[in-house]
């Protein structure tokens, strides 16, 4: 068997856990006359049974991101609330000195905390706040990567990270959300762990809606740290939901093949009744759902996404299905409109339904395809 060192404690009892099988790389959107096959690179989970840490297995190379999307007005606005919470929270750290480790998605805090009276820490100054929102997940080496944080972190400071938790993935099979260039999946327990090796503690968490379900956790040094409440609730329902146990995640990829071969029927029996189906966003989750649910452009004709850079382009893989301007989507009017960024689903919803809508289906691909209606 393949050996493969942990990217959160280095360790090497590391072990497969989900195969997806070969995908499409999520974020480098070909434009839409660019024939298939895309190239792809095999996608699966690994659990290491020492600190518990769910990361993808090994990948020949790193995959670049290119920066098309444009930020949902859901996650402009939690970036927004998030520092004002902050702020009152820990009133000691407005006017402070901050810094940020910057993330392609997930909005930065930067500007709000200017506004609130920060200042950037400079060259190598260590700062009082430091904020990590959905970065670390783009770094290859987590363990690294919590060095680097705490080094930039001052005596007594705080640093708060935001990323996409393990729990809501598995229990609500949001399998899509694993994809290539996000390399790990961050249960409480195992973050905590991979910091306290890096000379860092977790003092509290908080549950946050982002992305179909993020932690907010604030760590100190261990020095520092004085662990509330909050943090022995997670760790509880992660240990209840058993996601640092492999035969537990395995059964993942077994919701994962139920909820996609559900998917194409719906859409088969949508098409057999005659019913007209578009697709809404354009996410990087899309093209594992796709491509795992064996929809293309016979099923869903294209999809429209708010981010300009997209249209033109198509969803990567064997699908093919090309992505055009929102408004396509308006004059359409489909019967059922599938929402490929089911994580602000009600953001979508209100948006198309705006000026009265025209009656369409909403129908949402995980855990399980439902339908919702306004
Ligand atoms: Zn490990």
């Amino acid at each position: 068997m393949v050996s493969v060192n942990c990217r959160g404690c280095g360790g090497t009892d590391v072990v497969p856990v989900v195969d997806l099988g070969d995908q499409p790389t999520a974020d480098l959107f070909p434009t839409a006359d660019t024939p298939g096959p895309d190239p792809r690179h095999p996608l699966s989970l690994w659990l290491c049974r020492v600190c518990t840490l769910v990361q993808l297995g090994p990948v020949e190379a790193q995959i670049a991101e290119e920066p098309l999307a444009v930020e949902s007005a859901t996650s402009l606005a939690h970036a927004e609330t998030s520092v004002k919470e902050i702020l009152s929270d820990y009133p000691e750290l407005n006017g402070s000195v901050v810094f940020e480790f910057g993330s392609p998605h997930g909005g930065s805090w930067l500007d709000h905390l200017y506004a609130a009276g920060s200042t950037l820490a400079k060259g190598n100054e260590k700062a009082d706040l430091v904020v990590d929102v959905h970065g670390l997940v783009h770094e290859p080496e987590m363990g690294e990567s919590f060095r680097l944080r705490a080094e930039r972190l001052a005596p007594g400071g705080l640093l708060v990270m935001e990323f996409h938790h393990l729990l809501p993935l598995f229990v609500g099979n949001q399998f899509d959300t694993i994809r290539h260039g996000h390399w790990v999946y961050q249960s409480l327990r195992a973050v905590g762990y991979i910091a306290n090796l890096n000379g860092l503690a977790i003092e509290s968490v908080k549950q946050v809606e982002m992305f179909g379900g993020s932690l907010m956790v604030m760590l100190r040094h261990t020095a520092d740290a004085k662990p509330d409440a909050s943090v022995d609730v997670v760790l509880a329902d992660e240990e209840a939901a058993g996601i640092a146990d492999e035969i537990q995640l395995a059964s993942l990829q077994e919701a994962a093949s139920h909820a996609a071969g559900a998917l194409h029927a719906e859409l088969t029996r949508h098409k057999a009744a005659g019913r007209k189906v578009l697709g809404y966003g354009a996410p990087s989750k899309a093209p594992v759902l796709l491509d795992l649910s064996k929809v293309g452009t016979d099923l869903l004709e294209f999809t429209v996404d708010k981010a300009p850079g997209k249209h033109g382009r198509r969803i990567p893989g064997a699908c093919l299905v090309p992505i055009r301007p929102v408004e396509e989507l308006k004059a359409a009017r489909p019967d059922v409109v599938l929402v490929l960024t089911w994580d602000i689903a009600e953001e979508v919803i209100a948006q198309l339904e705006a000026d009265g809508g025209w009656g369409a289906t909403y129908l949402v691909p995980l855990p399980e395809p439902h339908e919702l209606r306004r």
